[in-house]
């Protein structure tokens, strides 16, 4: 690695906004992340983790070290009952997917077609059609960059939450492989509305058929670069939705014991902004909860189209948006 070679890093994100690392690294497993770390006495502050940056806003220029998992195994550890793989952070998520449904390992097949890899799915804890990988997680294993040392963290030491984990707090845990728990038995999750009257006979059916209603209801990635949904589906207290008047018309996307899920996408088409476009920023027309580059020039242009999204928003209903993707 030389200090003088840039590193462009412009493909390798969702939003395909120029970026350039001085430092770029590439690893192969947690031991191959300690020594690294060690060689380069870096501690977690030094370091930038990323996969495929489809839920990244990548900066112009990274003032981090840049690592990427590149480990593409996936082990079976257990086939009896139930399934354990490890599967290494480097492998892609969708690659994955095809992977159980060769093999009739099931358990994941709403969460087919979501972009990225498998290393970055547990920090927000991927989610879509009525389920969460939280769910098929038994334990994760980490390079923990303020000690140096490679731990196994269980499923609750994890803090899984709604697109939340530690993850996302604690920045020195690198995820170098996750274990899932599977199921040998196809025992399909179907309670979301857009299964209704559907009935799969196989996992391969129930994984096109998500895959097609993915693809038409989010904006084509080549067209129009995004990152899946920008903003998450705020969940409010039963009392606070019961004396806000202004969310009473709202759809209640999920109604839980206390409280409220209700849709970002409706607010944002509640205050007009469907389709806007602002400096190469824009409002998919497909999809109001998707900001797509029409020709952005950096993250700022990002960071004002959000801001007036979460103002309006705010304006109209009293609730404040929370941003899923990450700025690095
Ligand atoms: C078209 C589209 C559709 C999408 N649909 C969905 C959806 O339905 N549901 C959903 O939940 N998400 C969705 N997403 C968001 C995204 O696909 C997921 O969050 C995915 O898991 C991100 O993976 P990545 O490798 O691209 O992560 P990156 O963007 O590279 O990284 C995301 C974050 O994780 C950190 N990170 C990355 N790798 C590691 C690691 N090994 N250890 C520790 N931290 C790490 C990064 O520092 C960053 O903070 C969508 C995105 C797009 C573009």
């Amino acid at each position: 690695m030389s200090p003088n070679d840039m590193y462009d890093l412009t493909s390798q994100n969702g939003l395909k906004l120029k970026a350039l690392a001085k430092f770029y690294l590439e690893f192969s497993n947690a031991k191959d992340l300690i020594k690294i770390c060690k060689e380069n006495e870096l501690v977690s502050n030094d370091l930038c983790v990323i996969g495929e940056g489809t839920n990244s806003i990548f900066p112009t220029n990274f003032n981090r070290f840049v690592i990427k998992p590149a480990g593409n195994k996936i082990q079976i550890i257990e086939n009896k009952n139930n399934v354990i793989l490890k599967v290494e952070a480097g492998v892609k998520w969708d690659d994955l997917i095809d992977f159980c449904c060769k093999n009739n390992f099931y358990g994941l097949e709403n969460l087919a077609g979501i972009p990225g890899s498998v290393g970055a799915a547990p920090v927000q804890n991927i989610g879509a059609y009525g389920k969460e990988l939280s769910e098929n997680i038994l334990k994760i294993e980490v390079c923990d960059i303020s000690d140096k040392l490679i731990k196994e963290l269980d499923n609750a030491d994890c803090k899984f939450n709604y697109r939340e984990s530690i993850f996302k707090k604690n920045k020195s845990l690198i995820i170098t492989s996750v274990f899932l728990n599977l199921s040998n038995h196809f025992s399909p999750k179907l309670e979301y509305k857009d299964f209704k009257n559907q009935v799969f006979s196989k996992s391969a059916d129930l994984i096109a058929f998500v895959r097609e209603i993915r693809l038409k209801k989010i904006p084509d990635q080549t067209s129009f670069p995004n990152l899946g949904s920008f903003f998450k589906n705020p969940i409010v207290d039963k009392e606070a939705y019961n004396s806000n008047q202004r969310l009473k018309p709202l759809t209640q996307v999920h109604a839980l014991k206390e409280q409220v899920k209700l849709s970002a996408a409706e607010m944002i088409e509640a205050v007009g902004l469907k389709g806007l476009r602002i400096n190469g920023c824009g409002i998919s027309v497909k999809h109001s909860l998707v900001l797509v580059n029409t020709g952005i020039s950096s993250s700022d242009d990002i960071q004002r189209v959000e801001k007036l999204i979460r103002e309006r928003v705010r304006k109209a209903f009293g609730i404040n948006l929370e941003t899923e993707p990450i700025y690095l």
